[in-house]
């Protein structure tokens, strides 16, 4: 028989063909699938191995963060207030040349606790030893799509990157009860040359695994790829047969209306990763117009050494706020698409929408719970728009993953945290002594 779990809370938020609030409802979750949701019914307390009644309680979808590097947490804090290419080439690129296997695994752990402890069910991540952040999301229950960083610049290199790349497929994709998908990740355009990007294609056609990568993300990458390619970033991709296959681009901030176009006809993912953006001085991301031509938009926070957190609440919240400010149009990216772009968009982003991103039977019991019984909840005119524009990761008090409870009443049921923060500050450290 399956391990059925019963979830009751005051709020279930549900989703058909806009925001639904099931107010007084329940959830059952059979091994990792929901079951029912709905109205409470009467139910056999006996058949189930575990029952959480949430009081005063929201049950909503888990946030999907469609761009990362989780590592780099070990970073946080190390390279601020930096132009991009100067922070990478004096001071990330460097401090990454001395990582070691054992460090991206502490890494990203801190970065998984945060994520769950911010209400992260699912990430999407580009890095290096993928062994290893494969090995810590199996261990630690959280649900990911990751990519080996690509860099062709050196054919050779290249070469036996997307070699690694390819045996990440064959080691993990599906593992971890199915909560581990692979993709390939060159890292950009300027990173990765036309004839290197074929192969990458070549590859993920033959796999049939999607692609990662950084695409338009500052003015600078536009200008050089215009100089030495004279073709914008967005159509050159297009050019070398890029954007016919499953595609998540990372940022698209400076971008023309025609590669608008070009991104909303070829359905290409988008993460989009405002404070990144915004705290790198990249730009802001032409969200509104992109949701305008119907463009699968996710949300993401890109790395924690440029961000500097991985809480998705902060940057759905950016997500709607920046638009609006930066246009002086109030109007434009509501709560619900923002919501929206940190949910369901995200789960479309990665190429899951059939089994997470909303609460719904059948799909996979990635979500979390919050207690509204705090000031910031009341009163309670619209419970989306507080989830936007009020909510704080310290509201979250359950976050469950593939029907698996990783986190309880504030405390992380899969990572030791205190092992994790003394293993990562010690690495850390002489990462960058
Ligand atoms: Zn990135």
């Amino acid at each position: 028989m399956p391990k059925k779990k019963l979830l009751q809370a005051d709020y279930i938020l549900a989703w058909n063909n806009g925001p639904e609030i099931i107010s007084q409802g329940e959830i059952v979750i059979e091994d990792s699938n929901i079951t029912y949701l709905g109205p409470r019914l009467e139910r056999e307390e006996g058949d189930f191995e575990e029952i959480i009644k949430g009081r005063d309680n929201l049950i909503m979808p888990g946030f999907i963060n469609a761009h990362t590097h989780a590592a780099m947490t070990l970073f946080r804090g190390y390279a601020d207030d930096m132009s991009l290419m100067d922070w990478l080439n004096n001071k990330i690129w460097p401090a990454e040349a001395k990582l070691k296997k054992e460090d991206i695994y502490w890494g990203t752990l801190l970065a998984i606790a945060e994520m769950l402890r911010g209400g992260t069910t699912c990430f999407a991540d580009m890095y290096f030893h993928m062994d290893e952040v494969a090995r810590a999301c199996q261990e630690s229950g959280i649900r990911a799509s990751l990519a080996q960083g690509l860099v062709g610049l050196d054919k050779i290199k290249g070469m036996a990157g997307l070699k690694e790349g390819v045996s990440l497929i064959r080691n993990w994709h599906n593992k971890g009860d199915g909560r581990i998908t692979i993709m390939l990740g060159p890292h950009a355009p300027y990173t990765c040359p036309p004839d290197f990007l074929q192969e990458v294609l070549e590859k993920a056609t033959a796999l049939d695994v999607p692609i990662h990568i950084h695409l338009a993300e500052t003015r600078d990458e536009v200008n050089e790829c215009l100089e030495k390619y004279g073709k914008t970033p967005v159509e050159l991709m297009k050019e070398i047969g890029l954007l016919d296959h499953r595609v998540l681009a990372a940022h698209c901030v400076h971008l023309t209306a025609k590669e608008i176009e070009i991104l909303a006809e070829k359905k290409t993912a988008i993460a989009h990763n405002p404070g990144s953006n915004l705290k790198l001085g990249s730009g802001t991301a032409p969200v509104a117009k992109l949701l305008e031509k119907e463009a699968v938009v996710g949300l993401g926070t890109d790395s924690a050494a440029s961000n500097n957190n991985l809480d998705m609440l902060e940057e759905m919240r950016l997500a709607a706020l920046l638009p609006k400010g930066f246009l002086e149009n109030p109007t434009i990216v509501p709560a619900e698409a923002a919501f929206k772009m940190a949910t369901m968009n995200g789960a479309g982003a990665l190429f899951l929408s059939n089994e997470i991103g909303t609460l719904k039977i059948g799909a996979k019991a990635d979500l979390i719970m919050l207690n509204l019984n705090q000031p910031h909840f009341y009163p309670r005119h619209n419970l989306l728009a507080h989830l936007v524009y009020s909510a704080r990761s310290s509201d979250i008090n359950l976050v469950m993953v593939n029907g698996k409870i990783l986190l309880s009443n504030g405390q992380l049921l899969t990572i030791d945290e205190e092992r994790v923060f003394f293993e990562t500050q010690l690495r850390a450290t002489k990462l960058v002594s």
